[in-house]
């Protein structure tokens, strides 16, 4: 059998619990989507614990589940997720941050943790404060979207296990400290950088422009969320696949790269509730003709999971289900193709939830059961039963003819 192509989509948070005020519907079960339906028809559904029984994803570590890593193995931190998803080619032993912009008045208390969400001048602000060096350890700064950035120690010695700088409330900022005698080194450089990038950023003409027009000034750098790279070895190898993706937010896309997927940008592909559909899957279509795997994360319903909104939660399902028809349209029936979500963020909660995703995948060798829709509850009637999201990829390969085999 000739070895098939794979398309996976990633519905972000969009799986949900039923609202009482709609119905007791989920905001899947409430939207019309008849891609998503007809996908579910002529495939085989299931549910799934995207990392274990009771386990709250991350995103960033759902992902990492999802293609088939173990992210209590491989996971040390966002830091070097939000550093790849930045464009910073990390090495191993560097130890990476996410960082805010802030405002501290002169003895260091945070005043405003996002310097007024400052949108302009934070490049200017970065390359003043990148590359330095501190006893032989150089920095490595980049700005992020609005007030946040990503902060890169490369050198020997150090270690990822030492506590945030950033106080997460208005108060004096706080002093890392290392979690382990490894960390040592870390904590006194990370303070270090903490305490002249402030003294630099002070001066910086942008930030005098600032206190002028009555803006706080972007005069400190919170660090947080310290992690380093344990090298993954890349899809490619461990699959035998050439993959790559199409996602809108930094922190997905620093995870397909970490994985060795090629990410290419999608222009309008934001990563919002504003993203361009049709964009996104017209460049998955265009990645699938070149490559083995093509993975698409659309956003947007973690989005209205969060704001807790779900008549707009509704509308995303129904904007991705017109993507997915597009998609569905183009493709032969020998791509395998699997839509799920890499964990819930129902409306009622705000946040993400440890409840199971649906998951339907057809084309292929996949078998075709009696589910008839794409949704929390009947998807958990179909023939997968109830997996963990790291059996998903070996599912997969296994339907695309691509698994190996074990014994004579
Ligand atoms: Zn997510
Ligand atoms: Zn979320």
């Amino acid at each position: 059998m000739p070895a098939k192509k794979m398309l996976l989509v990633v519905c972000d948070g969009l799986s949900d619990r039923p609202v009482k005020e709609f119905d007791r519907k989920t905001p899947l079960q409430a939207a019309k989507k008849p891609a998503m339906d007809a996908l579910a028809r002529h495939g085989i559904s299931g549910t799934m614990d995207v990392i274990g029984h009771g386990i709250i994803p991350g995103s960033d570590t759902a992902h990492l589940a999802l293609f088939g890593y173990d992210p209590h193995k491989v996971y040390t931190g966002r830091g070097p997720i939000e550093a790849a998803g930045a464009g910073i080619a990390l090495q191993p032993g560097d130890v990476a941050f996410r960082c805010n912009f802030a405002t501290v008045d002169g003895r260091m208390k945070v005043i405003d943790r996002r310097a007024g969400r400052i949108k302009h001048g934070t490049g200017e602000l970065a390359a003043a404060i990148s590359g330095m060096e501190i006893s032989g350890v150089q920095v490595i700064f980049k700005e992020g979207s609005e007030h946040r950035g990503v902060l890169v120690l490369r050198g020997k010695g150090l270690d990822h296990r030492v506590t945030d700088v950033d106080p997460h409330a208005e108060e004096k900022i706080h002093t890392s400290k290392a979690l382990c005698p490894q960390g040592k080194k870390t904590a006194e450089v990370v303070n270090e950088f903490v305490k002249r990038s402030s003294a630099i950023l002070r001066k910086h003409p942008v930030n005098v422009q600032r206190v002028k027009e009555g803006l706080p000034p972007a005069n400190a750098i919170l660090p947080r969320g310290p992690g380093s790279i344990k090298e993954l070895e890349p899809l490619s190898e461990r699959y035998g696949l050439k993959c790559a993706a199409v996602a809108g937010v930094t922190l997905v896309k620093g995870i397909c790269r970490l994985v060795g997927m090629e990410v290419p940008d999608v222009p309008g592909a934001t990563g919002g509730l504003d993203t361009d559909y049709r964009a996104k899957g017209e460049a998955a279509l265009r990645l699938l003709a070149t490559n083995d795997f093509v993975f698409l994360n659309v956003k947007a319903g973690d989005v209205a999971g969060h704001d807790g909104d779900f008549r707009n939660k509704v509308r995303v399902v129904e904007s991705i289900d017109m993507m997915l028809g597009l998609i569905l349209k183009d493709i032969h029936e020998d791509v395998v193709v699997a839509i799920t979500c890499d964990h819930s963020t129902p409306v009622s909660v705000r946040e993400h939830s440890a409840d199971p995703v649906p998951l339907s995948i057809s084309g292929g060798g996949a078998r075709i059961d009696g589910v008839k829709e794409f949704d929390e509850i009947s998807c958990a009637a179909g023939a997968l039963g109830r997996i963990r999201g790291m059996d998903l990829m070996p599912i997969m390969l296994g339907m695309a003819d691509r698994a190996k085999k074990f014994g004579a």
